[in-house]
C-alpha cells in the first residue's frame, strides 16, 4: 500500500511513488460531473477532456438511436433534440413521478411513472424507457472511460458524492448507477465533506473546527454546516433550495433586457433559437461581470448591455434567498456565527463578486475560495477515495440522519427508533411483544418522519416475521434492530428472542423525499404537534383498553364457576361501559371506565389468585 502524508493547510497529497490500484473520486452533478485521482505526486487532480482544459462533463446524454453520447456533444442537442436529450437526471434519482409532478414542465423529456406500487419515475425516449439509475450510470460510464484513458489502466472502484440532504432511496440509486457502470463504490460521501476535505480540513487528527459549506452550482443550492472533530465529519445542518442557482441569475439578465425594451419578447416567443442565443448571452454577461465592471456585446442588430451595479440590483433577491436558508441551516445547527471557523465555496456560481460579498458579511469572515470551485467536491473526493485506499486510516466520516425512522405500532402510531439529527452510523433497537395470543407472525413496517401517525409519514417498506412459535399476547420478546450505515441506507432486522427466529430487510424509500418536502415535513410536525399528541394520547388509550378487555373476557372465562351470577354480570356491564368509551373519542373517559372496571374487578381477581394458590398447594408440602 501506497503511503500518504497530506499537506494539511492546501489540501494537497504527497504520496512515495505507487503503481497500486487508483480509486478515483466522482462528482455527479445535476449540471456537470467530474472525475478526479490522487496523482503520482500525490496531488488531487480532475481528469481533463482531450485536449487538456475542461474538466467538466455535462450531466447530458442524447439519444442517437441506441447510441449514446454524454458531455458536451449532447448538451449540444438541447434545443435540437429535446425529446432525446435528457438532461438534470440527478433531480429524479430515487424519486416517484409523484414527488416530480409539480415541476414536470422542468423537463423538455418525457418523464412518466413506472407502473409499479412504487411509481418510481422513468424517462421515455423513442420506444424506449430508462429508469434514473441506468441514466446517471451513462454519465458514470463515461467518466470511467475518461479516467481509465488519462490513466492508462482500468478503473474499477470509486467514490461518488451526493447532496447531503440525499435519503437513503437516492443514495441507494446512486450506487446502484456505478455499479452499473461497472464501478464498485466504495463509499457515498456528501459533498460538503468532500469539499472540506480538498481544503485539507478534517485531515489532522487533532482538529476540532466547525465550517460552513455554501454551495452555489447552475440549478440548486445547498448550505451545510459542518462539524469536524479528530476526523470525524458530523453534519450538524443543512438547507437549500432545489431550484435556485445560476440559471436564476440568467434568467433574470435576460428579462431585464426584455423590460428595457432591449429585444422584443414577442420575438423571443416565436424564434426558439434567438431565445437560446440570448440565454447564452445573458450567461457570458453574468461571468463577464465576474471581473470586470461592465458587459457590452451584439446579437444580431440588438446592442445588449449590462453594468456591474445593474447586474447586482438584478442578483440581490436571489442572494438573498441564499442568506435566508445560511440564517435556517445556523438555527438548525444551534451555534453561534461566532462558531463557524471557515465557509468553503462550493459551485461556479460562487464566482459572482456579489455572492462572495455577501456570504462574507453575513458569515463575518473572508471566503475560502482557492480551489476553483467546480471541482473542489470531486478533488475532496479523490482525497476521500485515497483515504479509503487505505492511506489515512484515522479519518472516519459521520454525518446525522435528517428525518426519524421509526416502525409502525399498534393503532398506526409511529414509534421512533432513531431520531432525527442522531448521527451515523448508527444501531439502535427497541424490545416489542405480540398483541394476540398464538400470533404467528408479525408485520414490521418502517417509516420516516416526524408525525405521530404513520400514515402522515412516508413509507420506507415492510415485512412479516414468520415463524414465531405460537405463545401467549405478550410473552414473545421481538427485537426490531435497525442500522442506519454510513452511506444513509437503512437495514432492519426483527428477531424473536426465545425462539431465534429472525429476519433482515434492506430498506429503500419507495419516494425520494425532495428538500423542500422534508422542510414541510418538519414544519406540519410542527404546526400538528398538539393534534397529534392528542391522538396519540386516544390511540394508546384504546388500545390500552383493548387489552384491557380481552384479559378481562380471559379472566371470566376461566373463573367462571368461583363467581356469583351478579358478579359476571357487574364485571359484563363495567366492560360495555368501558367498550363504550373506546368507541368514543374522550381519551379521559377511557382512562376513567378502565379505573372503573380494575376497581370493580380487583377483589374477584384476589378471589381467584387466592384459589389459584391453594390448589397448587393441595397435597404439597412446604
Ligand atoms: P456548477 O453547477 O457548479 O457547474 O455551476 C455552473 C454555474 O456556474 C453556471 O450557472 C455558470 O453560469 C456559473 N458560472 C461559471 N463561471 C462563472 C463566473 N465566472 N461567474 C459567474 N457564474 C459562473
Amino acid at each position: 500500500m501506497a503511503k500518504i502524508s497530506i499537506n494539511l493547510q492546501k489540501g494537497t497529497v504527497e504520496k512515495e511513488k505507487t503503481k497500486g490500484e487508483v480509486i478515483v473520486g466522482i462528482d455527479l452533478g445535476t449540471t456537470n460531473s467530474l472525475v478526479a485521482y490522487i496523482n503520482t505526486e500525490g496531488f488531487p487532480v480532475t481528469v481533463k477532456d482531450s485536449d487538456g482544459k475542461n474538466a467538466l462533463v455535462p450531466s447530458v446524454i442524447w439519444f442517437n438511436g441506441e447510441q449514446t453520447v454524454v458531455g458536451t456533444a449532447a448538451k449540444d442537442k438541447l434545443i435540437e433534440e429535446p425529446h432525446n436529450t435528457i438532461f438534470s437526471v440527478k433531480r429524479l434519482m430515487g424519486k416517484s413521478y409523484n414527488d416530480i409532478r409539480d415541476y414536470q414542465g422542468f423537463f423538455s423529456y418525457t418523464v412518466i411513472d413506472n407502473d409499479t406500487d412504487e411509481r418510481l419515475v422513468k424517462v421515455r425516449v423513442g420506444d424506449k424507457f430508462y429508469n434514473p439509475i441506468e441514466l446517471s450510470s451513462k454519465i458514470l460510464f463515461e467518466l470511467k472511460l475518461r479516467a481509465e484513458a488519462a490513466l492508462g489502466m482500468e478503473i474499477q472502484k470509486a467514490v461518488i458524492t451526493v447532496p447531503a440532504y440525499f435519503n437513503d432511496a437516492q443514495r441507494q440509486a446512486t450506487r446502484d448507477a456505478g455499479r452499473l457502470a461497472g464501478l464498485d463504490v466504495l463509499r457515498i460521501v456528501n459533498e460538503p465533506t468532500a469539499a472540506s476535505l480538498a481544503y485539507g480540513i478534517g485531515l489532522n487528527k487533532d482538529e476540532v473546527k466547525t465550517i460552513a459549506v455554501f454551495d452555489l452550482g447552475g440549478g440548486t443550492f445547498d448550505i451545510s454546516i459542518l462539524r469536524i472533530d479528530n476526523g470525524i465529519f458530523e453534519v450538524l445542518s443543512t438547507h437549500g433550495d432545489t431550484f435556485l442557482g445560476g440559471d436564476d441569475f440568467d434568467r433574470a439578465i435576460m428579462q431585464y433586457w426584455m423590460t428595457q425594451n432591449v429585444i422584443d419578447p414577442q420575438l423571443l416567443q416565436e424564434n426558439r433559437a434567438l431565445a437560446q442565443d440570448l440565454r447564452l448571452r445573458a450567461e457570458a454577461a453574468k461571468k463577464t461581470l465576474s471581473f470586470q465592471d461592465t458587459y457590452t456585446d451584439k446579437l444580431n442588430n440588438y446592442t445588449l448591455k449590462l453594468s456591474r451595479n445593474e447586474f447586482d440590483v438584478l442578483a440581490e433577491p436571489l442572494v438573498q434567498r441564499t442568506l435566508d436558508s445560511c440564517a435556517a441551516a445556523m438555527r438548525d445547527a444551534r451555534i453561534p456565527l461566532e462558531d463557524i471557523d471557515e465557509v468553503v465555496m462550493v459551485g461556479g456560481s460562487t464566482r459572482i463578486p456579489l455572492v462572495k460579498e455577501s456570504v462574507d458579511k453575513f458569515f463575518g469572515r473572508a471566503v475560502d475560495d482557492s480551489i476553483n470551485p467546480d471541482e473542489v467536491v470531486a478533488l475532496g473526493a479523490a482525497v476521500q477515495a485515497d483515504i479509503l485506499a487505505g492511506n489515512q486510516k484515522d479519518i472516519l466520516l459521520l454525518d446525522v440522519t435528517p428525518l426519524s425512522l421509526g416502525i409502525e405500532t399498534v393503532g398506526g402510531l409511529m414509534d421512533v427508533i432513531i431520531p432525527r439529527n442522531s448521527k451515523i452510523p448508527i444501531k439502535a433497537g427497541r424490545q416489542y411483544t405480540t398483541s394476540v395470543d398464538g400470533q404467528i407472525k408479525l408485520k414490521v413496517a418502517a417509516y420516516q418522519g416526524e408525525r405521530d401517525l404513520v400514515a402522515d409519514n412516508r413509507k420506507l417498506g415492510e415485512f412479516v416475521l414468520k415463524g414465531i412459535p405460537p405463545m401467549p399476547a405478550g410473552l414473545p420478546k421481538i427485537e426490531i434492530h435497525f442500522l442506519l450505515n454510513a452511506d444513509g441506507i437503512l437495514k432492519v432486522r426483527a428477531k424473536e428472542l426465545r425462539s431465534g427466529v429472525e429476519q433482515t430487510v434492506e430498506m429503500r424509500s419507495p419516494y425520494g423525499i425532495p428538500e423542500e418536502e422534508m422542510g414541510k415535513m418538519l414544519l406540519e410536525s410542527i404546526q400538528n404537534a398538539k393534534t397529534d399528541m392528542k391522538i396519540r394520547a386516544l390511540i394508546e388509550a384504546r388500545t390500552e383498553a383493548g387489552q384491557v378487555l380481552q384479559a378481562t373476557e380471559k379472566f371470566l372465562k376461566q373463573n367462571v364457576e368461583i363467581f356469583s351470577k351478579e358478579e359476571v354480570e357487574g364485571v359484563l356491564a363495567q366492560a360495555k361501559g368501558l367498550q363504550e368509551a373506546i368507541d368514543g373519542e374522550d381519551k379521559d373517559l377511557i382512562h376513567n371506565c378502565m379505573e372503573a372496571l380494575n376497581e370493580y374487578a380487583r377483589p374477584l381477581a384476589e378471589r381467584a389468585m387466592d384459589k389459584t394458590i391453594s390448589e397448587a398447594m393441595k397435597g404439597k408440602m412446604i
